[in-house]
């Protein structure tokens, strides 16, 4: 199937890492320019596969907190892409600001990292996306839905993105510039893998996780996720917008105590 994504500018946050560079590689995989936004510098692993599939992409470093940043980078895309076709807003991290011991002032810093550079972005971004008539994906958790207990602040900001989808969906419709969310649950990518090894029994911890996901009682994989992103983000996908598209095997609305 040919998404027609070929040559289409796409900006991908976080898009060397984790869910985010499965994304970058399924775009490569289409024939679309990925313009990857990243903290670090990028990783030799993936850079060899993203060559092994184009050469035309970027990889900007930029902490997306430092959020003025932002907009000389798109403008400066656009001038020299000549434009600018999607966005994914999928940098973020849990960071666990529980309510009884995380102060307002703790609370709106978490905010500003994992929320207003999604906004920056497509804000920086909307006259090139009308021009094109673009399409905007948001990354979100379970978290902005089912809670998590331990994590106030996180959870504020995936639910703001779910919210934020559809503002700009409403907004933007009369520009045919669509907007939609994928919402993760459990996506084992190598930085999970991590954390599970500070467990004492990591296969344990992992098995307790999986469990409780219904469809298959596993993790969802990065390629999963990545294959809904593009097809999303495609003009294959020409009249879905303000959707929240939960790729999490069922985590959200199957009943977890189903066996
Ligand atoms: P990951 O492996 O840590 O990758 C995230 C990437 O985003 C990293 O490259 C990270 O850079 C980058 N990043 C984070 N903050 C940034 C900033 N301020 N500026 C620039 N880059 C930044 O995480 P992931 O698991 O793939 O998560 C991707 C998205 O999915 C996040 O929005 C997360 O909330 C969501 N999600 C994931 C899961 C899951 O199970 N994995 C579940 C629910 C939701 P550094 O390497 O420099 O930190």
């Amino acid at each position: 199937m040919d998404l027609q994504l070929k040559e289409k500018v796409v900006f991908v946050t976080g898009g060397g890492k984790g869910i985010g560079s499965g994304i970058t590689l399924a775009l490569a995989r289409e024939g679309a320019i990925p313009i990857v936004l990243s903290r670090s510098a990028i990783l030799p692993e993936f850079k060899e596969k993203l060559e092994a599939l184009t050469k035309d992409y970027e990889f900007i470093q930029i902490d997306l907190n430092e959020t003025d940043k932002i907009q000389p980078i798109v403008d400066d895309m656009a001038k020299r892409r000549g434009s600018i076709y999607g966005i994914v807003n999928n940098a973020g991290a849990n960071d666990n600001k529980d309510l009884e011991t995380t102060s307002w002032r703790d609370f709106e810093k978490s905010l500003h990292e994992n929320l207003t550079h999604y906004y920056a972005l497509v804000h920086a971004a909307v006259p090139y996306l009308k021009d094109s008539r673009g399409s905007i994906l948001n990354i979100s958790s379970k978290t902005a839905l089912t809670g998590q207990g331990k994590t106030s602040a996180y959870a504020a900001a995936k639910g703001a993105i779910l919210a934020l989808t559809r503002e700009w969906a409403a907004a933007l419709a009369k520009d045919h510039v669509r907007s939609n969310a994928i919402v993760v649950s459990e996506c084992w990518t190598p930085l999970y893998a991590n954390w599970i090894k500070t467990f004492d029994d990591p296969e344990a911890r992992k098995k307790v996780i999986a469990d409780k996901i219904p469809f298959e009682h596993r993790f969802t994989s990065i390629e999963e996720i990545a294959d809904m992103a593009v097809f999303l983000l495609s003009p294959l996908s020409s009249h879905t917008t303000a959707q929240w598209v939960f790729v999490d095997g069922g985590y959200v609305h199957l009943d977890r105590a189903l066996s």
